[in-house]
């Protein structure tokens, strides 16, 4: 089993709704950071894992669409498709819980990669929603910001339970 020191923050945490920083370059400690992102996204059996949800504010997420892992940095969707399709969408930070989320079928993203180049890509499908999920992630946005009222009415026992499992932490690291 694949093992982390790096502990999950939960919906409730306000980390979640801070937007990250933007990375200038990437050094050791960011290439470090990438290392332990990708082991804490397969420990904590997520597709996809943005910085803020590890606690840090840092525009990085790590994501793994079904062909290995890969890395995106300071994310911008720049484009977007004007067909838009539901997924229900799971999250590490609200564990148990899917919601439907409507969201352009495909965009363009830019991007800066590992080896601080900038760099354009189009993705569609349900990479095109993972991009779109972890970079909200980096914008202080989450999943349920897309639900409606009726989604999360359906949830509310649900996320406030998160809620208070997310301030004991909160508590419990002060
Ligand atoms: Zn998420």
């Amino acid at each position: 089993m694949v093992k982390t020191a790096l502990k999950l923050r939960l919906f409730g945490d306000p980390c979640l709704r801070k937007p990250a920083r933007k990375v200038l370059a990437v050094g050791p400690a960011e290439k470090m950071l990438i290392k332990e992102m990708i082991r804490a996204m397969y420990a904590f059996d997520g597709s996809g894992l943005a910085a803020v949800q590890v606690g840090i504010e840092e525009k990085i997420f790590v994501a793994d669409a079904g062909e290995g892992p890969f890395v995106v940095i300071n994310p911008e969707i720049i484009k977007f498709s004007l067909k838009q399709t539901v997924l229900e969408e799971g999250c590490l930070s609200f564990p148990g819980i899917h919601i439907k989320v409507k969201r352009p079928e495909s965009v363009r993203v830019r991007y800066m990669t590992e080896r601080s180049e900038t760099v354009e890509i189009d993705v569609s499908g349900l990479a095109a929603k993972i991009y779109q999920h972890e970079t909200d992630h980096l914008n202080g946005r989450m999943i349920i910001d897309h639900a409606s009222k009726a989604e999360k009415d359906r949830f509310k026992v649900q996320l406030a339970q998160l809620e208070n499992i997310a301030l004991k932490k909160i508590r419990a690291r002060a």
